[in-house]
């Protein structure tokens, strides 16, 4: 007799709950059901059912079910109960967080069938003919298509992984196998789906946040029919069920998006190793910058290592020049040399794309009377001056105030702009080439997808031009027109303090320097820098980027740093910095004490490195360990005490398994 249930259900607490069955209703786990909880009804998911249970009074009676059959496969289940331990988040906000919200909502699943199925679909047309490299990778991929095997295809920009995914998909739709293929959170996915529908003549569906609940709910339960042969999504679609899953792609698995950085902090790159695992079915992570972590396993041969290191077709690799700026602030940002050079390559009738991280016209508004500068009331940080709006904008906050134009503490008029945004050096630019058109791409010239559509299309309509933009410009797009790239203000990555940052700066200037040289034209990729010495930078440049990964791995080993060690972090954030600071005192005393074994190294509380933020007060704390199982048994050994406490000595607190922001 199973006369208990134990059901999920969405609220802060880590555990779960247990219900008696009503006499007629048989339940199996991954089903949802209606239960009462405190005073409200809810919608839960069934974890198990049991003949017995722990509590001993007023156990209430689930009221109704909601589903006919589990919504959620048994390695579905397992996989997000796996997260919700292993990331230390409850488990009923995993479960139903990650379901379409209709369903989260309790709604019917009620969707009519596509009539349509990977079966009797014609099999591919318009296959490329591979190159050498790109033929060993598929034969590879291809004789391990019934067991778990994790590649890294490693192919520099504009080698051709694309193709090489497409025909290890072919093979596995030929198989009547569905496809899983992740792509980052960015703009281009409108151009990978079109892509995809291009070269299969099959059921494709997209999941990412620009879709409706109704589109997504639709994408969701075609791929659980099996009528959805590919699903092409971003991070959550880790979570989406499958009946028949043959493959799981994560296309530029070095990008951070793969990690949630808010509420649930999952990495859909981890998940998706272990979900390929359960599913005995192979995945491929793909990068022209793996990240180091991927690559150390590959070293380790935990990964099968495929490289790409020639374009494919008859494009060349760029060459990179690296150019000293003067320490003495530019007059407007650029080095002579860098002018010369893009007018060279205008002149022969080519684009030129210049890359500048930051948004806006100057970093700082600044009185050269009294050295005032404008700051954010609300952050530790300066306001970037929008000049065409007449305002001052915090971009961490999104604070604004009207310019100034007399310095509001000495009231002198001698107020100037330092440093540059997009918008200046779009601004130096018309000066300098008046003829030449000029396109600003960053978050506040381009709103939405089909403005970037629009900006690109036209673009490509001319043969000389300059692009100016953030990485907005960086990722996935073609411009077979550009044969220069001028890579300004990288230096702050190369010096920050946060470990990441460095590896995150490499695979930036490495994607944006893809964009050069594309297509039959060579390409040239010139980088303004303070440091043109900076040994790591040097071997970026000039050698393969899996040198510059030994190197970096060698200096984390040394210093105990991930990939060779594992790291938690709390965060606690309050009105007042004592709250903040006090919570986290509690948190390392609970921590101290748990730590019977002395394995995890538990540092002292310090202020985040943005201090304050939007009027909070943000403090941190950094755990480490040398092993993922010495970490994991120290966090689940303390959090339950804190369970449901969303709020500690009246600050705010969250934990970060594997966060990849640090400082
Ligand atoms: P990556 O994703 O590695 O940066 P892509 O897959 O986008 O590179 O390929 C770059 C370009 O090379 C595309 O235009 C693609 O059509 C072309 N291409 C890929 N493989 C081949 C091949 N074997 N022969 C000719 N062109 C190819
Ligand atoms: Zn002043
Ligand atoms: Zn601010």
């Amino acid at each position: 007799m199973k006369n208990y249930a134990e059901i999920a259900i969405p609220c802060p607490l880590r555990n779960t709950f247990d219900y008696t069955i009503p006499e007629n209703m048989t339940l199996q786990p991954g089903m949802r059901v209606k239960v009462s909880f405190g005073r409200r009804t809810v919608t839960g998911m069934v974890i198990s059912t049991k003949t017995d249970t722990l509590l001993t009074c007023d156990i209430k009676s689930i009221l109704e079910r909601l589903d006919n059959s589990p919504l959620l496969s048994p390695d579905l289940m397992q996989l997000c109960i796996w997260a919700s331990q292993y990331y230390q988040h409850p488990i009923g906000d995993v479960l139903l967080g990650t379901l379409p919200a209709r369903l989260r909502q309790g709604k019917t699943l009620n969707i009519s069938t596509s009539k349509q199925s990977i079966t009797n679909i014609a099999p591919p047309v318009q296959q490329l003919h591979l190159h050498q490299e790109q033929q060993i990778a598929l034969d590879t991929i291809v004789q391990h298509l019934d067991a778990f095997t994790p590649f890294l295809l490693h192919g520099v920009t504009g080698s051709g992984k694309t193709e090489v995914y497409f025909q290890v998909i072919d093979q596995v739709i030929l198989k009547q196998k569905q496809v899983l293929f992740l792509i980052p959170e960015i703009s281009l996915s409108p151009q990978t789906i079109q892509r995809f529908h291009k070269r299969f003549s099959l059921p494709i569906y997209a999941m990412h946040s620009g879709l409706t609940d109704k589109e997504r709910l639709t994408a969701w339960a075609y791929a659980q029919t099996g009528e959805a042969a590919i699903i092409i999504g971003t991070r959550s679609s880790i979570f989406t069920p499958f009946k028949n899953l043959g493959l799981i792609v994560i296309d530029e698995e070095h990008d951070p998006s793969f990690k949630q950085h808010e509420g649930f902090r999952y990495s859909a790159r981890n998940l998706a190793i272990k979900r390929a695992h359960a599913l005995n079915i192979p995945i491929i992570l793909g990068s022209a910058t793996p990240s180091i972590e991927s690559y150390k396993n590959a070293l380790a041969k935990k990964y099968y290592l495929l490289e790409l290191t020639q374009r494919a077709g008859n494009a060349i690799i760029p060459d990179f020049k690296l150019i000293a700026m003067p320490l003495k602030t530019l007059e407007n940002g650029f080095v002579p040399e860098t002018v010369h050079t893009i007018r060279q390559h205008l002149s022969k009738q080519e684009q030129v794309l210049i890359f500048i991280n930051r948004r806006g016209y100057a970093p700082a508004w600044f009185c050269q009377s009294c050295q005032w500068q404008a700051d954010c009331t609300r952050c530790d940080s300066h306001m970037v001056l929008h000049k065409t709006l007449r305002r001052l904008m915090c971009h961490h906050c999104g604070h604004q105030t009207p310019m100034p134009t007399t310095c509001p503490k000495c009231q002198s008029s001698s107020l100037l702009a330092l440093g540059e945004g997009t918008q200046r050096i779009a601004e130096t630019l018309t000066v300098l080439f008046p003829e030449t058109p000029i396109f600003r791409i960053d978050r506040d010239n381009v709103k939405n997808k089909g403005q970037l559509e629009e900006q690109l299309d036209n673009i490509h309509l001319h043969t000389s031009a300059i692009l100016v933009g953030t990485q907005m410009l960086a990722k996935g797009h073609h411009f077979p027109n550009v044969t220069l790239v001028v890579i300004l203000g990288i230096d702050n990555g190369l010096m920050s303090n946060d470990f990441n940052a460095l590896e995150r700066t490499a695979q930036l200037i490495l994607q944006v320097a893809g964009r050069a040289g594309r297509a039959d034209k060579a390409g040239k990729v010139l980088l303004q820098t303070l440091q043109p010495e900076h040994p790591q930078l040097q071997t970026l440049t000039q050698q393969p980027y899996g040198i510059f990964l030994q190197n970096l791995l060698k200096e984390r080993q040394q210093f105990h740093l991930p990939p060779f060690a594992f790291m938690a972090l709390f965060r606690a954030e309050a009105k007042q910095m004592e709250k903040a600071s006090e919570a986290l005192c509690m948190i390392q005393a609970l921590l101290k004490k748990s730590d019977s074994e002395k394995k995890v190294t538990t540092y002292d509380p310090i202020p985040a490195p943005m201090q304050r933020k939007a009027g909070f007060y943000h403090m941190q704390l950094l755990i480490q360990a040398s092993n993922r199982q010495q970490l994991q048994k120290l966090l689940s050994k303390t959090l339950p005490s804190l369970a449901g406490n969303k709020t500690l000595q009246g600050a705010r607190w969250t934990v970060d398994v594997d966060p990849i922001d640090l400082f």
